[in-house]
């Protein structure tokens, strides 16, 4: 199983329960307030949360509520940062996130990236000193529905990752996304970890008790092994791809702390003391207005390519699961896994 890939009945309420995406969103949005953040943080980390759920996204959904109470509670993120938007020129934007959550500061410095897109055709935007807990798909959709081609990479925090000849984890999953607009459709965007599997993946599997494939981690010793207790308590997760994901992850942290002024994974001390500070993480987007490219032609010939891929076999597309998702639970509700079930009570 892969969080994202779960299954749609695993936790269900046996009762058939569904619920609405407003009422979701509200539901946690209060749970948020009342852990301190403000209404600003709290409506665009629930609307980020209730997507995921929504969509099927079980890794990043309801599931992370507890995370993102701790974090709170504790002063470890602050709910109710002001971002900093600094733009340094016409097509790069730089957002300090006061501590807070990554989202919500992107969303704080939207009218500045519409600026550089109308300017420039490209907006880099480089966000530093926040925290980042999610998926990156649903900030990447909205871009691509706006019509944008876009992409995204994190410095995600946790060292976790021990490449191929390391005796130590020295990255993270450090995940990537990218989002395409597709004429007469919904648009691409996938949005994976660099690692085999991803953190959230391998604690939903802990908590269900399940095994992984070997090749996933290893143990504290650098063996290989199939519990995902051992790999997440003093083990780590190997790259996907051997060389391959490692170096992405080598151009992610690069590209995501480098260049933002955010912590890299290494520098990170993630057993620092309560109230300190967030991971201070960074995030890197680039997003693209692609008929300022001066090719005018993009969606139609994004459409074709994908009409070849579906045409020679490819039935699945990233987003097709999410979109199917999205689209069962607009005409029947949410499901209430006993995650969401808890939130309710
Ligand atoms: P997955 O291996 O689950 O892959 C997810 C992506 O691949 C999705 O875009 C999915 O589309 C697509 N996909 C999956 N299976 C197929 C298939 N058979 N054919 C075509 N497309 C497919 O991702 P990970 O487990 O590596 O990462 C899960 C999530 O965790 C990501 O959203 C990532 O951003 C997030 N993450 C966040 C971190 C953070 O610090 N914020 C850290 C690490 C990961 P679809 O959605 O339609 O299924």
């Amino acid at each position: 199983m892969s969080g994202n890939g779960a299954a749609r009945g695993d936790g269900v309420s046996s009762a058939g329960e569904r619920i609405g995406f407003d009422e979701l969103v509200a539901a946690i949005e209060s749970k948020l307030t009342a852990a301190g953040a403000s209404p600003a943080t709290a409506r665009v980390l629930a609307s980020n949360c209730a997507a995921c759920e929504r969509d099927g996204t079980l890794s990043h959904g309801v599931f992370r509520v507890a995370g993102y109470l701790d974090s709170l509670e504790r002063g470890w993120a602050n709910g109710s940062a002001e971002a900093t938007v600094d733009v340094v020129s016409s097509s790069f934007v730089r957002i300090d996130g006061d501590n807070g959550f990554a989202q919500p500061a992107l969303a704080a410095a939207g009218a500045e990236i519409d600026q550089a897109l109308a300017d420039t055709g490209v907006a880099v935007i480089a966000l530093a000193n926040t925290h980042h807990f999610s998926a990156l798909w649903p900030e990447l959709e909205s871009f691509a529905r706006d019509g944008r081609v876009a992409m995204a990479m994190i410095a995600s925090g946790k060292l976790a990752v021990v490449p191929e000849g390391a005796t130590r984890p020295v990255f993270s999953t450090n995940p990537f996304a990218f989002a395409t607009p597709v004429a007469g459709g919904d648009p691409v965007v996938f949005d994976f970890s660099t690692s085999s599997m991803s953190h959230g993946d391998l604690q939903l599997l802990r908590a269900e008790g399940r095994e992984v494939p070997i090749g996933t981690g290893v143990d504290s010793t650098g063996a290989d092994t199939t519990d995902p207790e051992t790999i997440l308590d003093g083990g780590g997760i190997r790259p996907f791809g051997g060389h391959k994901g490692a170096m992405l992850s080598f151009m992610i942290e690069t590209l995501a702390a480098g260049l933002t002024g955010g912590a890299f994974t290494f520098e990170i001390d993630a057993e620092a003391p309560e109230g300190v500070h967030t991971f201070r993480t960074g995030q890197l987007y680039i997003v693209i207005d692609p008929e300022r490219g001066g090719n005018e032609a993009y969606l139609a010939r994004v459409r074709g390519f994908i009409d070849m891929l579906r045409d020679a076999g490819m039935d699945r597309l990233p987003g097709d699961r999410r979109y199917a998702n999205r689209a069962e639970a607009a005409e029947a509700g949410i499901p209430v896994t006993d995650t969401i079930r808890a939130l309710l009570d």
